[in-house]
Formats: C-alpha cells, sequence, structure tokens
C-alpha cells in the first residue's frame, strides 16, 4: 500500500495543475480500490460549497458544475462530521441528495472521507460501488491514508493554481486574502519582496533579467564554486566516504557538466529569465520528470538534483540572490525572514513583514516587535513565487495578508493606519513620564535588544536601561567566534549609551532556533538540546572569553547586569558564578580592583518554577523568560505554526507558575523581572505587575502604550484583578476578564485588537 501511495502523491506533485491533480487522484484511487467510482468535492471557500471537481465514474459535464451547501447531500454530511462514512445503500440515507445530471443512479456503497489539513476541512474524497455493501476496513482505512497525505498536496496545488489566478484576476477580496497568525501587530500596505534564505529552490520568484550576458556570468562562477567545493570535500573525505557517498559526489561532478541541467538553465537566461529563476525551472523540471518515475533508484536521483541546484543558488553571487531594488514600503515575504534577510532592507523601506514558517514567539516575529512593524507568520501556503512585486496589505493583528487589495478594503486599511498613526502620537507625547500607577508605586520599563544587530537606539531617554541584550546577534552576524576585543567594544558601547541606568546582558544562548553557521548543531530535538548555558558550560574556553569581555567592558561604569539563559539546575548556576568568579579574579591581578557585576538566571524552563527558591538564594536577580516558559511549559514549540493557538502566555499555567517565581523571589530579596514578549502585551503587563512584577522589558517600540495603561491604573486594582485571574481556568477567560477591566478603567483604546473592532462597528 505505502508503494501505491507513494506513487500517487510522487504523480499529484509532478502533476501541472489541480485540475490534472486531482484528475490522477481519483483515477489511481479507483484503480487501487477496485471501485466504481471516485470523485473529489473541494471546498470552495467564496460560497462555502464542496464543488465536484474530478470524478471517475460520474458523467463528465457534472463535474465544475454539482456544487453542496455543508447541510446538503451526503458531502456535507461527511465534512459536518469529519469522519468517514461508509453506508451500504447512499440512495436510502435521509442526507441522500440526487442530482440527475450526475448518473449516480446506479451507485450504492457509498465511503465518504473527509480531506483535512490542520482542521480545516478542504474537501471530500469519495469511493462508490454498484453493489449493496459496505466497504472492508481496510478500504476504509486505505482511503483515510490517501486523504490525510493528499491533504498537504491538495492544499499545495491549490495555492499554485491560486497564485496562477492571482496573475490575471484584479483583485477579489475573499480570495485574495490569506490567513495566518499574528507576529507583530500594525497594519503596512506595500508591494511585496520576495526573499529566501540560501536554502530552497521552490521559493525562487518568477524575475526577468535585465542583462542576460551578466546572469550567464553569475551561473558560471556558482558552477565553478560548486564544483570547486564538491572536489575538495571528496579529496578531503575520501578515504571515510563509503563508496555510495563517492559515487554521489562524482554524480554530481557529472550532473555539472549536463546539458539537459546546465545548458537547459543557460538557454532560460538567454531567454530572459533571471539567473536564480532560470536555475529554478530547469533542475526543477529535470527533477520532477525522474520523481514521477516508479524506480526507486531514479526517483533518488530527483532529489539529488534538487540538492545540487541548493549548492549551486547557494554559490551564486551574493548580488544575484538579493532583490535588486527595495520600494519605498517594501512588505518583506519569504519562507523564513531571518535576521541576515532583514538587514538588507534599508530601515525606512521596511513597512513588514510575512513569512511561512513560525508563530508568535518566533524570533522573528520579536524582531518585526523590535521594529515596531506588523507581521503575519506561519502562512503555509504562501504562493512565494507569484508574489514578488505584487501590492499588498498586512494586518499583523488579525494575521492576515490581503494580495491585489480592491479600492474599498485599501482605503478602509489607510482609515486604519491614520487611526493607528494618532494613537502612537498620543503615546508618544506621554512616553517621557516616569512609569507610574495612580497610587504612586514605580514599574521599570526596560528595553530589550540584540535582535537584529540593533545595538543601541537613537532615543534612550524614556526607558529605565536594558532588561535583555541578547548577545547571540552578535555572534551570528559573524563568520567565526567574536574575539574578546570584538565583545568588548559591542558591550561596552551598549552600557555607555545607557549609562548610569542598568544593562542586563544575557551571555550566549545559541541552539534551539538560534544557529551559529560556524558552530553548526544537528540536533533531532533542539529545544530541548544543547541550548544556552548547556554550550557555555560544555565551551568555557568561550564562556570565559566572553564574561571577560563583559566585566571588562564595566569598568568605570559599574552598570552591568549578566543574565544567564536556560537554567535548568542549581549546578548550573554554581559553576557560571564560579567562572565568572575566576575571570574577576585575574582581572584584578592584571588591573587591580574591578567592579563586581549582578549576576542573574533567566527563569525559563519548569525546573526553575519549582526551584526558584533556591536559584533565587544564588542569583542576584531572577530575569522570567516566558517567551521559553510558555513553550516549554505548555509542550508547545513557539516556532510550530501547526500548534500555535495553543502557544499563549496568559495560559493559567503560565499565570500560576509566575506567581509562584514571584512569591519565591520575594521570599528570598531577590528583585525579578520579566523580560520575555508577554511583559510588552498590555494586557499581560497588567497581570504581571499585579502579580508584583515590577520590572518589565520589552521591544522599544512597545514601551509607550505600556507605560500609558499602567500610568492610568492602580496598583492594587491590578493586584486584585490579577488574584482573580489567577482563579479562572481558561486563557479565553483571563483575556476577557483582562479586556473588560482595561475597559472599565477607560483604557479600551489601549488593547490591540479594539482598533479593529471600533472601525468595525463604525463601518
Ligand atoms: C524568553 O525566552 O522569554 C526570552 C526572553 O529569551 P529568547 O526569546 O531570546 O529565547
Ligand atoms: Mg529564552
Amino acid at each position: 500500500m505505502l508503494k501505491i501511495l507513494h506513487s500517487i502523491v510522487q504523480e499529484v506533485s509532478s502533476a501541472p495543475n489541480l485540475d490534472s491533480a486531482m484528475r490522477i487522484i481519483v483515477e489511481r484511487v479507483r484503480s487501487s480500490m477496485a471501485a466504481d467510482l471516485c470523485s473529489i468535492y473541494l471546498f470552495n471557500p467564496i460560497d462555502g460549497s464542496y464543488l465536484l471537481t474530478a470524478s471517475t465514474g460520474l458523467k463528465p459535464e457534472a463535474i465544475g458544475h454539482i456544487s453542496l451547501k455543508p447541510d446538503e447531500g451526503l458531502i456535507g454530511y461527511v465534512a459536518e462530521e469529519k469522519r468517514p462514512i461508509n453506508i451500504t445503500n447512499a440512495q436510502q440515507h435521509q442526507r441522500f441528495r440526487f442530482f440527475p445530471q450526475s448518473g449516480e443512479e446506479s451507485f450504492h456503497g457509498f465511503l465518504g472521507i473527509p480531506i483535512i489539513q490542520h482542521g480545516q476541512v478542504l474537501g471530500v474524497i469519495v469511493a462508490q460501488q454498484k453493489a449493496k455493501r459496505e466497504f472492508s476496513e481496510d478500504e476504509v482505512a486505505f482511503l483515510v491514508t490517501v486523504s490525510a497525505q493528499l491533504a498537504g498536496v491538495i492544499a499545495h496545488a491549490k495555492s499554485t493554481q491560486f497564485s496562477h489566478q492571482l496573475k490575471s484576476r484584479k483583485s477579489n477580496t475573499s480570495l485574495n486574502q490569506l490567513h495566518g497568525l499574528s507576529g507583530a501587530p500594525g497594519i503596512a500596505i506595500g508591494k511585496a519582496v520576495v526573499v529566501y534564505p540560501s536554502l530552497g529552490l521552490d521559493t525562487i520568484p518568477d524575475r526577468r533579467t535585465a542583462n542576460p550576458a551578466i546572469d550567464l556570468q553569475l551561473l558560471e562562477m556558482a558552477i565553478q564554486n560548486t564544483r570547486r567545493d564538491i572536489e575538495a570535500k571528496l579529496h578531503q573525505l575520501e578515504p571515510l566516504l563509503r563508496k555510495e557517498t563517492q559515487a554521489l559526489f562524482e554524480a554530481y561532478l557529472a550532473m555539472l557538466e549536463s546539458d539537459t541541467l546546465i545548458g537547459a538553465t543557460r538557454q532560460e537566461i538567454e531567454s530572459g529569465l533571471w539567473v536564480a529563476t532560470a536555475l529554478r525551472v530547469s533542475f526543477s523540471k529535470q527533477a520532477n520528470i525522474l520523481a514521477g518515475m516508479d524506480d526507486l533508484y531514479l526517483r533518488q536521483r530527483g532529489s539529488d538534483i534538487l540538492d545540487l541546484g541548493r549548492q549551486i543558488l547557494n554559490h551564486l553571487e551574493p548580488g544575484a540572490r538579493k532583490p535588486l531594488h527595495y520600494p519605498s514600503q517594501t512588505i518583506l515575504i519569504g519562507e523564513e525572514i531571518t535576521p541576515s534577510l532583514l538587514v538588507e532592507v534599508p530601515p525606512n523601506k521596511l513597512a513588514a513583514i510575512v513569512q511561512c514558517r513560525g508563530a508568535v514567539a518566533s524570533h522573528s516575529a520579536i524582531l518585526a516587535q523590535t521594529l515596531g512593524i506588523p507581521a503575519v507568520m506561519g502562512i503555509s501556503n504562501l504562493p512565494l513565487r507569484y508574489l514578488d512585486g505584487l501590492e499588498v496589505i498586512v494586518d499583523g493583528y488579525r494575521g492576515q495578508v490581503q494580495l491585489k487589495p480592491d479600492r474599498l478594503t485599501k482605503q478602509n486599511y489607510q482609515q486604519l493606519i491614520r487611526t493607528e498613526e494618532s494613537l502612537q502620537n498620543l503615546l508618544n507625547s506621554a512616553r517621557q513620564k516616569p512609569c507610574r500607577t495612580l497610587d504612586g508605586a514605580t514599574v521599570q520599563l526596560q528595553v530589550n535588544l540584540g535582535l537584529a544587530g540593533q545595538m543601541a537606539p537613537a532615543e534612550t531617554s524614556f526607558t529605565d536601561g536594558v532588561g535583555l541584550f541578547r548577545t547571540e546577534t552578535l555572534f551570528q552576524q559573524m563568520e567565526r567566534f567574536p574575539s574578546e576585543q570584538e565583545q568588548y567594544q559591542s558591550y561596552r558601547d551598549i552600557l555607555q549609551v545607557f549609562h548610569p541606568k542598568p544593562v542586563c546582558i544575557r551571555t550566549l544562548d545559541i541552539g534551539g532556533d538560534k544557529p551559529l553557521s560556524y558552530f553548526p548543531i544537528a540536533e533531532e530535538n533542539p529545544f530541548l538540546g544543547w541550548r544556552g548555558i548547556r554550550i557555555s558550560l560544555d565551551h568555557p574556553e568561550v564562556f570565559h572569553v566572553q564574561l571577560h569581555a563583559l566585566m571588562r567592558a564595566n569598568l568605570g561604569l559599574d552598570n552591568l547586569h549578566i543574565s544567564i539563559p536556560m537554567i535548568s539546575q542549581l549546578a548550573e548556576i554554581n559553576q557560571a558564578l564560579c567562572i565568572a568568579d575566576q575571570v574577576r579574579d585575574e582581572l584584578i591581578s592584571r588591573y587591580g580592583e574591578f567592579p563586581a557585576p549582578q549576576i542573574g538566571i533567566m527563569a525559563e524552563v519548569p525546573a526553575a518554577i519549582f526551584q526558584c527558591r533556591q536559584y533565587a538564594k544564588r542569583a542576584d536577580f531572577v530575569s522570567i523568560g516566558t517567551n521559553d516558559l510558555t513553550q516549554y511549559l505548555l509542550a508547545v514549540d513557539r516556532n510550530n505554526s501547526r500548534v500555535a493557538k495553543l502557544y499563549d502566555h496568559l495560559h493559567p499555567a503560565v499565570l500560576t507558575a509566575i506567581a509562584n517565581m514571584v512569591a519565591d523571589c520575594q521570599l528570598e530579596n531577590t528583585p525579578v523581572s520579566v523580560c520575555g514578549e508577554m511583559a510588552g502585551d498590555p494586557l499581560a503587563a497588567v497581570l504581571l505587575v499585579g502579580l508584583g512584577v515590577h520590572s518589565l522589558s520589552m521591544p522599544i517600540m512597545r514601551i509607550p502604550r505600556i507605560k500609558w495603561i499602567l500610568n492610568h491604573l492602580d496598583s492594587r486594582a491590578m493586584v486584585e484583578h490579577s488574584q482573580l485571574c489567577l482563579e479562572l481556568d481558561t486563557t479565553s477567560a483571563i483575556r476577557e476578564q483582562t479586556k473588560a477591566f482595561l475597559i472599565a478603567n477607560d483604557l479600551r483604546p489601549m488593547i490591540e485588537s479594539s482598533l479593529l473592532e471600533t472601525h468595525a462597528a463604525q463601518g
């Protein structure tokens, strides 16, 4: 069965369009199951019906004409029930609906399986037979498996089909709307610029070249470099390589001479395609031909071709991979927007980011919040290659993207942008005030820095220092570990800019989703693997240099706090402190008296909740990292859009965990703060202050809003409200109660989603 399934998936993947993909599926399923009929009905979001899209067995004229509402017929029944429906005689079922044009009258046995992706019913696949009998258990299991496998393929084919339509369609609001997750709030209207990291061939956009001669040269250079690389690998590893691996490298070298691949790429360039697009077109074409073959060996050669294509792509001059031009309102779109892609865009031109991967606490979402631009994440079927240059609206509040908006939609959004701007002006006008609640309690509002190479903001006077400086970016920007002097200079700069306000610099937190190109870590489960302090303790030579640079930078300033990430054992704190003592002793012996920085820990894994008191005894401060804490407490990968709706820092377990940690820190008189994205969320900030956290660190753009909110509330009321929330059972109850609390205190406009609600009510 696996073989049949595999070959169906392969055939469908290489189908030129959705219609032929559907045709292949019904033909192959009917013959594999020996059924008399197989049909697919796909959900049409425009009118909410299920349309007969393909069939072998029904009359051809019915295809594209029969459509059923969700409450109509057996198809609607299958979609509604979201389970297999296996019926001996369909015509006697109360939900059966007869269409004279279908020719369905001679079929009795009916098996309908919903096609579901991420909980959404994309359509229904049906097998029917003339005999009055149920399908066997094996047959049901087979069709369920086919359906589950095909859901992704259908979704992909649909998005490709839809992208073709995009090219011609003027605008169609409901069809051109893509739904993802909100990564950062805000609205932007601009032009799509598709970017891609050095990986995937399939995400390269359709672009033409202005100068084929230059592109041909770029291709030749990339091929030469790829050849050099492969030869070097072969030479270096030859004694260690197994015969098959050696043969693969040799096959790659042969392919680099191939006319079908390289010759075809040259021809595509000569016909006017941009070098990377030409590479994609010719390599994918050959790979698809092989992928459709029955023979396993040949199929595997298909993936080798794609692999070689990727290698050449990585060697194309960086200039060839970069978009040629960034328009004034650039909407950066890609599989994943990495910091290095982001820094290519002149800051005054970047309006928003949209990406296929990731979720709300991914680092690219945090990055967007830092820059104060909207972000939409996790649109898995984004038709990347067709989007370049399109007009796009990014709605970071709802996590939606509108392609080629119509005039009315655009006007509505322009109005929203104006409302947003006047609110921001109001918030900025009060940002210099200290953060003090109505009853006089002070809250420190600090800034998170470090992402996207952002070292120091131009304006710092309205902040209370730095609550989190992520040092990873400094390391990620280099091609080797930064030297002690390079690190010293960065840390010194930041300490000086904020002096005398405190600056909390976190030691290296690589691993998880933060890789270093020169220190690759390949792990099955990176978030549960070698991360943060675990790496630093295993590599004291790196840790030592970082602590040395940090402490040296603090000389004469004395505003340094050091935080240690991913602490899950008391021993890690002890060892880190011990190394820090050694470093300081060394500095003292060399330079004389030296200030001792405050050294604290990040509380971000569940162990820290239960051992917080012990940790707080040893550390000078505790900084709660709610991004990871939420991820580990709820067992939800913060980057995985599939489970993103489960990721929520207002979850009762997260609130209770924070309440307990704060209480433990208070018992030990150890200062406690929060530096995850939760601190910059208006609803969460109120709860945190109510739970006793008087120091919040967040992306700089979030500070004015949070300051405004806290300055208009009474701290005792926040405490009372938080205690009430600790009694609630669900995330949604906590969210609704906290919204109601803000509204009751005349703060409705400060709730992020209220902008849209007010607008909808007026419109
Ligand atoms: C956190 O986990 O909350 C945090 C601030 O660290 P990072 O997002 O860098 O993992
Ligand atoms: Mg963290």
